[in-house]
């Protein structure tokens, strides 16, 4: 049998991109992850389709799963011979416990290795624009459990060399001994007015921090009712954020924005508005799947050699089609044709099957693409157009009104998403969402159907974005009124649109 291993992988702080190459491939490659609450969900998607996920909790005062048996678990999976992925948030060896579990699996006879991530020590004070060295203010840090029980007869943590033997204290696990914590580092000699700050879901777009003191932090927590997961800053480097805030000073820091589009579309949306800062839900009002049939695009591949023009609309199109023309043992070679993609990441797509198209209109209505293609295409020219079956017939309409023979094929179809719609309606009343994008006429419609009967109303009270103006029309159409249009019709644009009418430093 295959030898089993297990690795304990740092997740990073919390931003999922903080992740190391290495501890990303492992994942990627993991036949059992065991996990807990601080590794984003995001990162479990790098994973394999098959493989076994185990959540082993852990908030701070309730574990789901006790550490012996989070030992056993691991000890199990790698006897049966599987690879198996210990993921943990931040680093594993800063109170991670991840040592404990290397000598477990040390006496067990079970190989291991250790993948550093990011801590979350250093990671969240950057985030919030404090460094935790910095020249001529800071020349050490340390990093303490907060963690330690009050009841203690004697703490373990040497607090007289601590308080003013180190300058900069990075406390995890603090949250709620602060008073603990504050009357400690006093007594043993620290100015109550040292700068403070608690930095909550540092790196994600939850982001909090609350800039204090030393002697006011713990009233100060208590009264804004700040809640684990934080970091406890401690000492003069604090005063720097300041001038160094960059993360929550990002133009949509602290929107959430509704992205509706069909899973494998979402993200490049949603990573665009990540990076300008805001929290995206992703509704995914649509799913992309097969079509019913694959015959009439394999018909089409097998008499590929009879099409003068070849016609991408999306992504989705140039996917589907080249796993086919794979599926039949060709390959670009057999593609004697004029390609035309619409819209630049069709074209981008298409190149990565290394076929650079022949005409790339950028304007995505089917007006402008007849358009770009007027001259190019006269009577009897015979085109591909392989595609969802649900979209605008004008396309091939007036191709044919122009003479060419057209031959629409279903290369995928949209369908509604499994998004859960009481629940999506549920938040939407609660008013956690400030924004929804809608990146084409079907994600308005299935949104809706989604929904429900209330569904206009709720939509209503949101500001909505239109990827451009056959999207927005649709929303009228509907009874939503768009107040974002993007000029450039594309997810550059729309994303760019949302900044000028949202961003903090908009000028609307
Ligand atoms: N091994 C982890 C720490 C585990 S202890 C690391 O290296 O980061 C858990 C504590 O880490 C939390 O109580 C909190 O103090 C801190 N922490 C982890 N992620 C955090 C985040 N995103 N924001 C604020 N604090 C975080």
């Amino acid at each position: 049998m295959k030898q089993g291993i297990v690795y304990l992988v740092g997740a990073g702080p919390g931003d999922y991109k903080l992740i190391s190459m290495k501890a990303a491939e492992l994942i990627s490659l993991a036949e059992v992850i065991v996990y807990d609450r601080l590794a984003d969900d995001r990162l479990l998607g790098l994973a394999r389709p098959d493989v076994e996920l185990i959540y082993v909790g852990k908030a701070s005062s309730r574990h789901t799963m006790k550490q012996e048996e989070i030992n056993q678990v691991l000890v199990e999976k790698a006897l049966a011979g599987k690879m198996v992925v210990r993921l943990k948030g931040g680093d594993p060896f800063v109170f991670g416990r991840g040592g404990e579990e290397a000598l477990y699996l040390l006496h067990n006879g079970i190989p291991f290795e250790v993948v550093p991530g990011i801590t979350s020590a250093i990671a969240v004070p950057a985030y919030a624009g404090i460094p935790v060295t910095h020249r001529g203010i800071a020349t050490s840090f340390a990093v303490v459990t907060g963690h330690e029980d009050p009841q203690k007869a004697e703490s373990n943590i040497q607090w007289n060399k601590l308080a003013t033997g180190v300058d900069t204290l990075l406390f995890l696990m603090g949250v709620e001994n602060l008073p603990y914590i504050t009357t400690k580092l006093m007594e043993n000699g620290l100015d109550g007015k040292t700068p403070a700050a608690v930095v909550r879901w540092g790196t994600k777009p939850e982001q909090e921090v609350l800039v204090t003191t030393v002697a006011t932090a713990a009233a100060d927590v208590a009264r804004e009712n700040l809640q684990p997961p934080a970091v406890f800053i401690v000492g003069r480097v604090v005063n720097l954020r300041r001038q160094l805030a960059w993360f929550d000073n990002k133009p949509l820091f602290g929107k959430t924005v509704m992205v509706t589009r069909a899973r494998e579309q979402a993200s490049q949306l949603t990573a665009r508005l990540e990076a300008m800062g805001a929290r995206c839900l992703e509704a995914p009002s649509i799913r992309i799947a097969p079509p019913e049939s694959y015959v009439p695009l394999d018909t089409a591949i097998e008499a590929i050699g009879s099409y003068q023009w070849l016609i991408f609309t999306s992504v989705n199109g140039v996917e589907a089609f080249f796993c086919r023309l794979h599926a039949a043992g060709k390959d670009t070679r057999s593609l004697g044709l004029k390609v035309a993609a619409i819209g630049a990441p069709t074209a981008e797509r298409l190149s990565a099957f290394g076929v650079i198209a022949d005409l790339v209109p950028l304007e995505f209505r089917a007006e402008g693409v007849i358009e770009a293609l007027t001259g190019r295409i006269g009577a009897g020219t015979k085109i591909l157009l392989p595609r969802a079956a649900v979209a605008r017939d004008i396309l091939p309409e007036s191709l044919r009104r122009m003479g060419c023979q057209v031959d629409v094929v279903e290369a995928y179809r949209t369908l509604p998403g499994e998004f859960d719609g009481p629940e999506l309606g549920e938040r939407l009343r609660a008013g956690e969402i400030d924004l929804i994008t809608f990146t084409s006429s079907s994600t308005v419609t299935n949104l809706l159907s989604l929904l429900g009967e209330a569904g206009n109303e709720l939509i209503a009270r949101i500001k909505v974005a239109c990827i451009g103006p056959i999207t927005a029309a649709t929303c009228l159409e509907n009874g939503i009124k768009p107040e974002i249009i993007a000029e450039e019709y594309t997810i550059h644009g729309l994303v760019a649109a949302i900044v000028a009418a949202e961003g903090r430093n908009s000028l609307v």
